[in-house]
């Protein structure tokens, strides 16, 4: 079913005779007549100007939309892109964000410290606690940033209850649901109004692009894409095509990388060089229950703290043969990382053990190598 949607949700969107799609490598866009003219220049309308809308990134917004549950969607050039725009575009000078202590970097960065000097402050909460996001709003508050699961410990928000609080008060939500997928989850079904993804990850799934994705009511997708005119960080047409590509084999892919993630999981839990894993989908960690009911599937990331702390975590990563050393996730290829060693040179120790990156913690997010291998792989990287 999600397959079959993921190859024919843009069916009748090109109208050519080639079985992949065309890629409309194309800046500007030739108006037949003062009348098409009107139609082309319309708000998020594809064939005008490429900072504007593109056909190829139309088409991969429109595939998104249709995993999403959501109405529209539109093309960025980053998923940061895509974050920064969404957030600027429903906050003025004097309004209010409750966000989360956790969230991709870009994300704190955004709250901590881009928007307050614009005048827009933000509340980061325990998001494990749908009490804290309740105490933080205040009658300016116009968005709740969300993320879930979300970095270092995998962390899961609530989505229903935190989107159930937000509509009491009229307050926006947006989700950052790039570590589930559209396959894991889909936080509309909860009430979210606007999904984010860095497809960079993913999504596009095979590293080799960057592109970020928007889904929401055609009214708020029309004042994102607004702004976006303006500060142009409008997706190239050519990582459109690649997204749009890597996404038709995304549920092959997440599966796989779902099956290897639990069994991982539950390997690591076992083993007796491994002080503990992290992962929604073991019944050892503390949201579960959340999990299971907001999560289709737990996704590719483990995350596990070694003993033997920072000096064990990079012996082990050093004996890693199939998973490479290298930042990112999502991709066919499996990528370790050692938080600790990531942010070392930026942040003291007792800042990073306060967001549970403690010096031997390791983020091991699976490709789609064979589940088997995999294990074996970081058995013998272990140790006996
Ligand atoms: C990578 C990532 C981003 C940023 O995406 P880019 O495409 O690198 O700009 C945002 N959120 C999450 C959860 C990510 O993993």
């Amino acid at each position: 079913m999600l397959t079959t949607n993921l190859l024919h949700a843009d069916d009748g969107l090109d109208d050519g005779p080639s079985v992949s799609p065309s890629l409309h490598q194309s800046v500007n866009y030739i108006a037949r007549d003062v009348k098409h003219l009107a139609e082309i220049t319309a708000p998020m309308a594809s064939e005008y100007y490429t900072r504007r809308g593109n056909p190829t990134s139309a088409r991969l917004a429109k595939v998104i939309a249709d995993l999403e549950g959501g109405e529209t969607g539109m093309i960025f050039a980053s998923g940061m892109g895509a974050i920064a725009t969404t957030l600027m575009a429903f906050v003025q000078n004097g309004d209010h964000i409750v966000g989360q202590q956790s969230h991709y970097i870009g994300i704190t960065e955004m709250l901590d410290k881009v928007l307050p000097r614009y005048g827009v402050t933000a509340t980061r909460v325990d998001q494990t606690r749908v009490e804290a996001f309740e105490r933080a709003i205040q009658p300016n508050t116009k968005l709740i940033v969300l993320e879930t699961p979300v970095n270092p410990l995998l962390h899961l928000t609530d989505l229903r209850a935190v989107c159930d609080l937000a509509k009491s008060h009229g307050i926006l939500t947006c989700c950052d649901s790039t570590f589930a997928t559209s396959v894991n989850q889909r936080p509309m079904d909860f009430g979210v109004d606007i999904v984010l993804h860095s497809a960079t990850k993913y999504i596009g799934g095979h590293h080799d692009l960057l592109a970020g994705s928007v889904t929401a009511s055609r009214a708020l997708v029309e004042r994102i894409w607004d702004l976006s005119v303006t500060t142009g960080a409008t997706a190239a047409p050519f990582n459109a095509w690649l997204a749009l590509r890597g996404i038709r084999t995304l549920e092959l892919r997440v599966l796989r990388q779902n099956e290897t993630g639990l069994a991982l999981a539950r390997f690591l839990e076992e083993h007796p060089r491994v002080e503990r894993v992290f992962y929604p989908g073991l019944p050892s960690h503390p949201q579960h229950e959340l999990a299971r009911r907001q999560m289709s599937g737990f996704g590719g990331l483990v995350t596990f703290d070694l003993k033997g702390g920072y000096s064990a975590g990079l012996a082990f990563i050093e004996k890693l043969r199939l998973a490479v050393y290298a930042t990112s996730l999502g991709g066919v290829s499996s990528t370790v990382v050692q938080p600790a060693a990531l942010f070392g040179n930026r942040l003291h120790d007792d800042v990073l053990v306060k967001q549970g990156i403690t010096p031997g913690l390791i983020r091991f997010a699976a490709g789609i190598e064979n589940t088997d291998d995999l294990i074996a792989d970081v058995g013998q990287a272990l140790g006996p």
